[in-house]
């Protein structure tokens, strides 16, 4: 654990009990403060008081006298659609709104660290699509490297669960745009910006208030170093905004569409091949082809921005290409999860929204795509380009029909269920196809979370006969 400075004797409030909330109340404690804590749900509070915490009832007239900040957990709004009435109520107060990423940031540094050859150093990853297999992936790198790392954030562990750090640690963290949104304090020594594509839009007021969320982990802190996917307008903006020049090197442009030489430094895919260019020259190249961890253009891109931000920590390139090879992948995100009479069966159930599945969709041959569920804002119209691989979509959940008024002339079968849409696809599957759940949509109207909508998928093809 990681006990949060600067709050010593005072009283902080915490909303939101969940995992992160407790997580962020007991640092809190460890740091000498009092944690007020508190969350809508009986049963949450309950769970809180049983292990320990003391419920404080914020929604009390007299509650904010003498609160010193409030700590929110990400998956409560604070400004759009609606601010959350306790949050507005502590804004209104002039009680600092933080989160426990800013607590983190601002609580890391130790003072024993004096006696450190080398001193600890945080990478943290947003963007809309890769965050978790960038941050898996560098995690790995490093650990392979014989480096000491921790990962933590949205994957792995909550950020004030980690352990104190050792000479030389990399923590790797993933931050998400709720998490950047609210951070009073982000400090990372290197920023990765994987892409940014439309997500999340009613959490921050749309595309610009998603993208502004997203830029403050580059603003707001100045890392070191900044590894930017300029593959997207607000790529280029940003990457253009951090760096001096075209000489630059304390930004590195990352690409997987197009060849980037002439910058201080820059990592590209092209054709299946990463290259490291410097000073105009290159200086390394990687086959990425065949790298059963890392399919599809996606994931190329997701390794060059591993790869930059492990070369900004010193790692060979020879022992960055040796970690690809050994990178398992992560579950739900374009998992091969079994080949039965020659079809594989591909999970992709974190594709949640339309650019991830888009990749997913050019990442393989001889679709049969299961898609559907709880649909986002915009349907499925920015898929039809990148439907030119798929033989036949089954579509279940909620946005079942909708979908299949955008698909047209598309060969599809509203199946409603998993198990419809599992056993349609294989009965029509010939040797050499893929049958790729990669819904473009939430899971919400028939799982808790893409998680079990992922292992249903994987249940379903397991008792396929082989
Ligand atoms: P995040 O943590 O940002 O949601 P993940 O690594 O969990 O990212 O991947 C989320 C979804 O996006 C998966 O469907 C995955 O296959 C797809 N994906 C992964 N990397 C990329 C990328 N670089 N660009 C677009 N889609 C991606």
């Amino acid at each position: 654990m990681i006990p949060v400075q600067g709050y010593d004797g005072l009283r902080v409030a915490v909303l939101g009990l969940g995992r992160s909330g407790l997580a962020t109340a007991a640092a809190l404690r460890a740091g000498g403060a009092e944690a007020l804590c508190w969350d809508d749900s009986p049963e949450a509070r309950a769970k809180a008081e049983a292990l320990g915490f003391t419920c404080h009832d914020l929604t009390r007239a007299d509650a904010w006298a003498d609160v010193a900040a409030l700590i929110v957990s990400p998956g409560i709004p604070h400004l759009y659609p609606t601010p959350n009435k306790l949050i507005a109520r502590a804004m209104n107060e002039g009680v600092p709104v933080d989160n426990d990423i800013g607590l983190f940031f601002r609580s890391w540094a130790q003072a024993d660290w004096d006696n450190f050859e080398q001193t600890p150093r945080i990478v943290a990853v947003t963007g809309s699509n890769g965050k978790s297999t960038t941050t898996a992936l560098i995690h790995h790198i490093l650990l392979a490297a014989g480096r000491p790392s921790q990962m933590a954030g949205n994957i792995g562990r909550g950020v004030l669960d980690i352990d104190p750090a050792v000479e030389g640690e990399v923590v790797v963290l993933e931050l998400s745009s709720y998490q950047t949104d609210l951070a009073r304090s982000l400090t990372p020594d290197v920023a990765v910006f994987t892409n940014l594509s439309p997500d999340h839009l009613d959490r921050h007021g749309g595309m610009g208030g998603y993208f502004a969320a997203k830029r403050r982990l580059f603003v707001e802190g100045g890392p070191d170093r900044a590894v930017i996917g300029i593959d997207e307008p607000e790529g280029v903006f940003l990457a253009n905004q951090m760096a001096m020049g075209r000489a630059d090197d304390r930004v590195i442009r990352i690409s997987a569409a197009k060849k980037l030489g002439d910058f201080g430094w820059s990592v590209f895919a092209r054709k299946g091949f990463l290259a490291e260019w410097r000073k105009g020259r290159q200086v390394a190249s990687i086959d990425l082809r065949g790298i059963q961890g890392l399919p599809g253009a996606h994931n190329h891109q997701n390794a060059c921005a591993a790869y930059a931000a492990c070369r900004t920590l010193g790692v060979p390139p020879r022992e960055i290409e040796a970690a690809f090879h050994t990178f398992a992948g992560l579950p739900h995100r374009s998992q091969t999860i079994a080949e039965k009479a020659g079809v594989r069966y591909v999970n992709d159930s974190k594709a949640t929204n339309v650019d991830s599945a888009a990749k997913a969709l050019q990442a393989f041959g001889n679709i049969r795509w299961i898609a559907g569920g709880l649909g986002k804002e915009g349907g499925i119209a920015g898929l039809l380009p990148h439907l030119f691989s798929v033989k036949k979509a089954y579509l279940i959940g909620h946005s079942a029909r909708d979908f299949a008024l955008e698909l047209g002339d598309l060969p599809h079968e509203i199946c409603t269920t998993m198990a419809d849409a599992v056993a349609r696809a294989q009965a029509e599957a010939e040797a050499g196809d893929t049958v790729l759940l990669a819904p473009a949509a939430a899971s919400f109207d028939q799982y808790p979370n893409f998680e079990k909508r992922g292992e249903h998928f994987a249940e379903l093809v397991a008792a396929l006969p082989g």
